[in-house]
């Protein structure tokens, strides 16, 4: 749901490190408009940055658990948003191992072995 943003900003607390923290303490924050709930960091995204495609996850990408900022959040394949630091195979999820596509990080390294196993199968390469 797309909101206004003077709707939102009452309810943020900027910190000193650019943090945005949700004034009522509500950690999970979560929205509620007709009928519709959604949690607040998906409302901010979609407020500030535009529409989430379904298959993707936000992920706060300053360390900062519940941080609401948008330039600290980062949109991620689904059921990756949990691996902050590492992915799924344990790659680090950090500088030059990360790049972006259309706003969506994704780890280089399971890029390239997804490559080479497809190349494999293909019978590119051996
Ligand atoms: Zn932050
Ligand atoms: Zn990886």
């Amino acid at each position: 749901m797309q909101l206004d943003k003077s709707e939102l900003i009452p309810h943020i607390k900027k910190t000193g490190g650019g943090h945005w923290l949700w004034r009522t303490g509500n950690k999970f924050a979560v929205i509620k408009r007709q009928g519709v709930q959604m949690s607040m960091r998906r409302a901010v995204w979609i407020t500030f940055r535009g529409p989430i495609s379904g298959n993707l996850q936000l992920s706060t990408k300053c360390g900062v658990k519940f941080c609401l900022n948008p330039k600290h959040l980062q949109l991620l394949p689904q059921g990756t948003a949990n691996m902050l630091t590492h992915c799924l195979r344990g790659h680090r999820r950090s500088g030059a191992n990360i790049y972006y596509n259309k706003g969506i990080a994704y780890c280089r390294a399971c890029h390239l072995y997804h490559q080479l196993r497809y190349l494999r199968r293909t019978g590119r390469i051996r």
